[in-house]
């Protein structure tokens, strides 16, 4: 059995076309980290970027472009229960 508790949060998000890709996605995340590693995964997923070859410029683009998002979410935590 895990807990499960809700909790209503504003994401972050980028969008894929103010890092300069002819591309309509919002990526989304909980932290500005996450919203990092979810565009990597994506410029290398939907742009075919390898991440290795991905210039500083471009990671600075995206770090600069991220922002709090205006919505809120409901999100779902699941706790392992460990007690
Ligand atoms: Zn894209």
């Amino acid at each position: 059995m895990s807990q499960i508790f809700e909790d209503w949060t504003k994401p972050y998000r980028v969008r894929c076309s103010d890092v300069g890709l002819r591309c309509n996605c919002v990526i989304f995340g909980m932290s500005e980290k996450k919203v990092m590693d979810e565009s990597i995964v994506h410029m290398f997923e939907y742009h075919a970027i390898d991440p290795r070859e991905m210039t500083s410029e471009m990671k600075s683009r995206i770090k600069q472009n991220i922002k709090e998002s205006s919505v809120t979410v409901r999100v779902q935590h699941t706790l392992p229960k460990l007690f």
